[in-house]
């Protein structure tokens, strides 16, 4: 029996199971679609997620700090022209859009890769963690009792039960698991339209390229295989799902641009809109939701993977040491409570930003308020870490815990080991708690040792060690930090880790 289920091989579903598989607990991956999907979805990814993915070697190969690709290259990428220097991610610097004013100034390049090539590289690493991802394989129903969830799945030879000790709904954001499991999923609905497209016009002086707020809505034009961005606030589409015509799409155009232009060519085109919702608890027994299922969110300023990759590595963990029985089920609520509030405001910072890019002259002053505002740099740091998920604090559970970084996620430190200089990012490969003793204290060393089977102890120097010791769980947090004594590091290591081995 698989002890953990992931119902979705998108990327999240992907991380989430490659997380749970490094701890060695059996994972199946069930995915309907037989291989990965070309359709241009992501294509970036921002703030901490780039962090995520670099502590767990994912991704990595970004250091050189390359240029910022033109906008053809973007837009090739893109298309999913699967050209060899084109899956190479590339960082770009310089300023990023809050409801498109160019006004952030983000801490890190943003890394720009296609979805497809992070799913691609999750897909290699989950075989090489030995993840079976049955493709082609569409979860239709479950039960759960109290020891296990019962799966009914119709797979290339035909419809199939599976038992398995939990399940993860990664499932997307019309999740079936969220449905069936009977999961609220409340919201606001989308408010706008729009369309992302590369495609072909008879008239290329149509417009200037660039980013242009217009009376009635906004008119994004790239040049290079021409690319284009429309956003009308004209309510959602009537349907989501309905094939898009030239006729449509020349429509919005029009409309925007006020031409006539002639759209004569769509080579791939979607349709949005901006709806925002979040599943009401993030668990139901053994059932638990991460990415788009337990979130959907408007496209503007892609929070959709760094939110996703954010849950898989809080839950990734959690869900292992449970399934495991080294931890109680209840570990797994902390990570409804620690997880829901980072989307909801993650929702929150999306509809302020719809509501910053609607027409009309009273929003036109908000954002040159705005704009003056974000000149600030206290405050600009300020937006630019919520935005990019920077500022989040978890509660660790015990109050008098008021060290330096607990609740906080640890930075990259540059550490010096007795085998040679090392980044904590590379430490935390394994996906393994960290005890790092930054001031040599075999005391410390000590009361860790009954954990020595789950928890990693480094001594190491560091130039700018934050406290002399610091306990920091897979997803990078810190969970305890000196000052804090002997008696709440043992505290914190039962409550993140389970009891120490020989009481266990
Ligand atoms: C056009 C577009 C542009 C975007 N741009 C950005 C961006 O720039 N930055 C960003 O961060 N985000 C962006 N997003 C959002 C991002 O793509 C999503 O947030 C991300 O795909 C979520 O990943 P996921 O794994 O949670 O869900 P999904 O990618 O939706 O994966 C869910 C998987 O579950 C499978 N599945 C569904 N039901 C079943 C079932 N019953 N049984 C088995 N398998 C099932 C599906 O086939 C799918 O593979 C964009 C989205 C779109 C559509």
């Amino acid at each position: 029996m698989a002890q953990v289920a992931v119902v979705g091989g998108g990327p999240i579903g992907l991380m989430l199971a490659c997380e749970v598989a490094l701890h060695d607990v059996p994972v199946v991956v069930l995915e309907r679609l037989p291989d990965i999907e070309h359709h241009p979805k992501a294509e970036g990814i921002t703030g901490r997620a780039i962090d995520i993915l670099d502590r767990r070697g994912l991704m990595i190969g970004v250091d050189g700090a390359p240029a910022r690709p033109t906008d053809e290259e973007r837009a090739r990428i893109a298309l999913g022209e699967r050209r060899p220097d084109s899956l190479q991610p590339k960082a770009f610097p310089g300023a990023r859009h809050f409801a498109t004013m160019f006004v952030l100034r983000p801490e890190s390049p943003d890394l720009l890769v296609p979805q497809q090539v992070l799913e691609q590289d999750l897909a290699r690493r989950a075989a090489q963690l030995g993840v079976e991802v049955r493709r082609g394989h569409t979860v239709t129903g479950f039960t759960q009792d109290a020891d296990a969830v019962h799966l009914d799945v119709d797979g290339p030879d035909g419809p199939y039960r599976m038992t398995a000790g939990w399940l993860a709904g990664c499932d997307g954001g019309r999740s079936t698991i969220r449905k069936l499991a009977g999961i609220a999923f409340p919201g606001t609905d989308g408010i706008t339209t729009g369309y992302r497209a590369f495609a072909e016009i008879d008239d290329p002086g149509f417009h200037l390229p660039g980013w242009f707020r217009k009376d009635n809505g906004l008119l994004v034009y790239e040049e290079g295989p021409p690319r284009f961005i429309t956003l009308e606030f004209i309510g959602p589409p009537a349907s989501r799902d309905a094939p898009i015509t030239r006729e449509e799409f020349q429509a919005a155009l029009r409309r925007l641009s006020g031409t006539d232009v002639t759209v004569t060519k769509i080579h791939k085109i979607n349709r949005f809109t901006d709806n925002e919702r979040q599943a009401e608890t993030y668990r139901s027994g053994r059932v638990l939701l991460a990415g788009d299922a337990a979130h959907v969110q408007s496209q503007w300023s892609g929070p959709g993977l760094r939110l996703g990759l954010g849950d898989a590595v809080n839950l990734g963990w959690k869900l292992a040491a449970v399934a495991r029985g080294q931890c109680e089920e209840s570990l797994l609520d902390t990570y409804t409570s620690e997880r829901h509030p980072v989307g909801a405001q993650t929702l929150e910072i999306q509809r302020a930003s719809i509501a910053l890019m609607r027409p009309g002259p009273h929003v036109d002053a908000l954002r040159r308020l705005f704009t003056h505002l974000l000149m600030d740099e206290h405050t600009n740091r300020r937006l630019t870490a919520v935005v990019d998920d920077l500022h989040i604090e978890y509660d660790m559970g015990d109050p008098s815990l008021t060290g330096p970084l607990v609740g906080r996620y640890c930075p990259d430190l540059r550490l010096k080991t007795a085998d040679g200089p090392v980044r904590l990012a590379e430490l935390q490969r394994t996906g393994r708690p960290l005890l790092l003793d930054l001031a040599d204290d075999p005391g410390l060393r000590a009361v860790a040792e009954p954990w020595s089977g789950r928890v990693d102890v480094v001594s190491a120097g560091c130039a700018d060690a934050p406290a002399d010791a610091l306990l920091i769980r897979p997803d990078g947090f810190v969970a305890w930090s000196t000052p804090a004594g002997a008696a709440s590091l043992t505290d914190a290591l039962a409550r993140w880790f389970g009891p120490p081995a020989r009481a266990a």
